[in-house]
């Protein structure tokens, strides 16, 4: 399949915010413990909080890591479990899916 350059870009757009963000929240988690025992249970609320956050910055990191290795091996647009084409509109929309509408139900 054919792979628009928009696309490639709005993915590498995409990766470089992620990777920010995941390193700003892997600063802000790394940061000392507060020694006011009430602003430490704030902020160790706070830590859970970015703890998923960056869990689902990397997974996402993740997946868009993978889609463009995808285009680069040229089998972008394939769906990754059926091997059938991912409809254009749901790349649109989830431009680092690996899966067809399909598969992801
Ligand atoms: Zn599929």
């Amino acid at each position: 399949m054919e792979v628009h350059d928009s696309i490639r870009e709005r993915l590498e757009l995409r990766f470089e915010e992620l990777a920010r963000r995941a390193k700003k929240i892997e600063a802000d988690l790394r940061r000392k413990p507060n020694a006011d025992s009430e602003e430490r249970a704030t902020e160790q609320e706070n830590d859970s909080v970015l703890e998923e956050l960056d869990i689902s910055t990397l997974d996402e990191l993740h997946d868009v890591q993978a889609a463009l290795g995808r285009i680069e091996a040229g089998t972008y647009g394939i769906c990754v479990r059926c091997g059938e084409p991912v409809d254009e509109r749901r790349l649109e929309v989830l431009p680092y899916t690996g899966t067809c509408i399909t598969c992801a139900s």
